[in-house]
């Protein structure tokens, strides 16, 4: 006889493990599937061990979707200050880092040791190194068939299997598969919070400023974000390129400001009066790291001594600086992004709920979702903030 629950969540990361914890709350039998050893693989890696579990800023113009108001209703309803106290019940100890971003002070572990006490103490069941061969309509539900073979018999399927990024630590395009079977439609999937790369000639010359890294505002059309570039071997990382990385589109140029809270043109006259004997490098050297400062001035052989300059030539060396077009190549793919950008079209699914219009008692939670918020923290919030509107609603 084939086991039935009210609700079979797909994925125990972290919006399946939210919702899990709502739905058993609200005394509905749960079952959680996930193919992967532990739960919450993510989480555990997430932050740099850390976990940025969220943001205390966290509002809908942190995140990029088709429908830019579609995240409302379930940040409204399950907010930032809502998890917070959460791990504060759990005596969590956290900080603020920077820019409203939330870590764990110790590990990203005790927030997945949070999860799963709550989903104990809420009945819900989870079993691992199971994965989903099918999901079928039935009379009165669904039946999900495991990778084992067993049939399972729900009244609600909940699909929280993420996206496509990092596919070495079991990310699938299961949900995806799922909408498709039901006739839902998707917005394209592309890799997001990713480094760029840049073409063969321009890695060579940059190659010597592999590991250096200035604040920055890297700007995109309309779209800045002002935190930190890192040089790689491989082209541009840090945080301030994963950001401008969710607008970029192939073949679309950037344009780097470093240290944007100087004005480099008139910190070069100034060092000029003061001393006109040092060399344009060497002034350069005291606002920039060495490396990067040698490589702006290479670029302007007449440069040289600061008295020898014209304002003009300081304005040219300030505008490579600070104003520094580069059209990159590519970005390193859902091999290194921390998300998915596009997923299950939010016309699909009622916001309030994350029911799927068209097949009832079928949900969509997560980053499958066409919802890919910032770095720092918004992420993991979709997760909680749509896993427990869901849990609600079940
Ligand atoms: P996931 O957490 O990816 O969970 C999906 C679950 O489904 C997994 O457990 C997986 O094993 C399971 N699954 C997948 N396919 C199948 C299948 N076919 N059968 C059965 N089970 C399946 N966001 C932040 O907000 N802050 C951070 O600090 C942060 N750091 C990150 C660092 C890295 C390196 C990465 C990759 C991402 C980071 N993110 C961060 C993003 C964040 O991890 C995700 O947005 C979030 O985990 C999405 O939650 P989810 O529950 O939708 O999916």
């Amino acid at each position: 006889l084939a086991r039935k629950f009210d609700v079979v969540i797909l994925g125990a990361g972290a919006a399946g493990m939210m919702c899990a914890i709502r739905a058993g709350a609200r005394g509905r039998s749960v079952l959680v599937l996930d193919h992967a050893k532990g739960p919450g693989e993510k989480i555990r890696i997430s932050g740099g061990g850390r976990c940025n579990f969220t943001n205390i800023h966290a509002s809908p113009k942190n995140y990029l979707s088709s429908n830019p108001h579609f995240v409302k209703s379930a940040l409204a309803r399950y907010s930032a200050q809502d998890f917070i106290d959460l791990v504060n019940r759990h005596g969590i100890a956290f900080q603020e880092k920077t820019l409203g971003q939330l870590f764990c002070d110790d590990s990203a572990k005790d927030i997945i040791r949070m999860l799963l006490s709550e989903m104990q103490a809420a009945g819900a069941k989870l079993e691992l190194q199971s994965g989903v061969a099918s999901v079928e309509k039935s009379a009165d539900g669904f039946r999900v068939v495991t990778s084992g073979g067993e049939t399972i018999e729900a009244r609600s399927v909940v699909v929280a299997t993420g996206g496509k990024s990092i596919p070495k630590m079991g990310a699938t395009g299961l949900a995806y598969d799922i909408a498709r079977q039901f006739g839902l439609k998707l917005i394209e999937t592309r890799p997001g919070l990713v480094p760029l790369t840049l073409d063969p000639n321009l890695l060579e010359k940059l190659a010597p400023l592999s590991g250096i890294a200035v604040p920055a505002e890297i700007r995109h059309g309309k779209t800045a974000f002002r935190e930190a570039l890192l040089f790689t071997h491989r082209g541009l990382s840090g945080p301030a390129i994963l950001q401008i990385s969710s607008y970029w589109r192939e073949g679309d140029e950037i344009s780097i400001v470093s240290e944007p809270d100087r004005r480099i043109a008139d910190d070069l006259k100034a060092a000029r009066k003061a001393n006109g004997k040092q060399l344009v490098q060497t002034a350069l050297a005291e606002i920039l790291p060495k490396r990067l400062a040698q490589f702006f001035a290479e670029k302007h052989p007449a440069a040289t001594k600061l008295a020898d300059c014209s304002d003009k030539i300081f304005d040219a060396v300030a505008a490579s600086i600070q104003d520094w077009r580069i059209r990159p190549a590519g970005s390193e793919g859902y091999r290194t992004a921390e998300v998915t950008l596009g997923g299950i079209d939010t016309s699909e699914l009622e916001s309030k709920t994350m029911q799927a219009k068209s097949v009832p008692g079928l949900y969509f939670i997560g980053e499958c979702v066409d919802v890919t918020g910032w770095l720092g923290g918004y992420n993991f919030q979709w997760a909680w903030s749509s896993g427990h509107v869901c849990g609600e609603a079940l």
